[in-house]
């Protein structure tokens, strides 16, 4: 009867690690996301692309294939923050990317720059969240008082607010040094300013780019960028002015062609340098036990920025006993002196036959101090 209960467990953690996508996971080397709204702002990228496959799911097209022998999707997000949220989502949940890049055209706000220059998104930040103080009927509308509002997410478990979302640094830095490589105009590091919104009033324009120190307006980075977060995915923004209201400068598709151009450059040199040297293990984060690295022999998995380990193997590495108690349907470790009982409920991940805890799930249930710098560490301290 236990027995069956045991096998009944397992079926269990297997289905539904199964339905909540850890099965999903692919074995290779994490892919690139590049995103555009328009055809014309991801045609050149998917051309760039080696045997490009497409896939839609719902409104929305991806084109998945290699650069540099390296898997990379472009993704056509369509116009607009509700498209760029719902595309950065099935990206992520389709295909656990270790980078997304959202790019293409955009408008004008800070006064110092034209028509194809090029703004890095050193943050990316949604304007067109807003409340206003109560107005009697006949008061009129004042959108210049209306008091700007920053959006939430939920972070493990709490509301957590922000006013912007900060491009990658690593990113950002290889974009920046590729800056005098380009032909059509300046490259700067900047805010983009997104909103379902075209704005053509230079007073608004003004407003806005005094009010978020915004250098650009466009409609779908910082709602990529807010996905990203969620998910603690590498993110970057890049826009070309296409236009520019100060300047009277009008939309030009060409800079759609140029923006698509230096973002491939970026990925490359991304590729060339950060993953390309041994993906398979450029993908694994160290293991450090009190400053030492600990190898295992069971690869640590990442899935959507989590971590995970497989907790047999870890608990002797760092020093402990772990045994199966099979008339409790436990698993008894013992570990710097503490007993700790893992039920089948403790397992955040199953995968063939063997658990795994998420890392930061390590400092909770024993004593050691437990830091993720980013997904390159994780570090133990007893
Ligand atoms: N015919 C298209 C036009 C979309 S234009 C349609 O109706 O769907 C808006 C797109 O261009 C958005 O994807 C936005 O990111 C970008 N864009 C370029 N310049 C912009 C500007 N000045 N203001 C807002 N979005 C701009």
């Amino acid at each position: 009867m236990r027995k069956r209960l045991v096998a009944l467990l397992l079926a269990l953690v297997l289905v539904l690690s199964m339905t909540t996508g850890a099965f999903a996971l692919e074995s290779g080397p994490r892919p690139i996301v590049i995103q555009g709204a328009m055809d014309i702002e991801v045609m050149d990228m998917v051309a760039a692309l080696k045997d490009a496959k497409e896939i839609t799911y719902g409104s929305w097209t991806f084109w998945s294939g290699t650069l540099e022998d390296y898997p990379v999707i472009v993704s056509r997000t369509e116009v607009g923050i509700t498209n760029a949220a719902a595309a950065t989502a099935i990206a992520i949940e389709k295909f656990n990317p270790c980078l997304i890049i959202n790019q293409g055209t955009s408008g004008g706000h800070d006064p110092a720059l034209h028509r194809y220059d090029i703004v890095l998104g050193k943050l990316s930040v949604n304007y067109g969240k807003f409340r206003s103080e109560h107005g009697d009927l006949g008061q009129g509308i004042q959108p210049e008082k209306w008091i700007p509002d920053n959006v939430s997410l939920r972070v493990d478990g709490e509301k957590v607010y922000f006013d912007g979302f900060k491009g990658d640094q690593e990113v950002l830095e290889i974009a920046e040094r590729l800056a005098p490589s380009y032909e059509h105009g300046k490259v700067v590091v900047g805010v983009i300013g997104t909103a379902d919104e075209w704005n053509r009033e230079l007073d608004r324009i003004q407003w806005v780019h005094e009010t978020y120190d915004s250098s650009v307006e466009e409609m779908e980075t910082a709602s990529s960028a807010q996905v990203a977060e969620a998910y603690k995915i590498p993110f970057l923004g890049i826009r070309i002015l296409s236009n520019s209201e100060w300047h009277g400068e009008e939309f030009d598709p060409k800079s759609a062609s140029y923006c698509q151009e230096y973002t491939l450059e970026v990925v490359k040199a991304y590729i060339n340098e950060k993953l390309q040297t041994s993906p398979a293990e450029q993908a694994l984060p160290g293991i450090y036990f009190n400053d030492e690295a600990i190898s295992l022999s069971t690869r640590p998995i990442i899935d959507k920025g989590v971590i995970y380990l497989p907790v047999r193997e870890l608990i002797i590495k760092l020093g402990g006993t772990i045994s199966w108690d099979a008339e409790n349907n436990v698993a008894k470790a013992t570990i710097n002196d503490q007993e700790i009982l893992l039920s089948s409920q403790d397992a955040d991940l199953f995968q063939n036959g063997v658990i795994y805890i998420a890392a930061d799930k390590l400092g909770q249930i024993t004593d050691y101090k437990v830091a993720i710098l980013g997904l390159n560490q994780v570090r133990i301290f007893q």
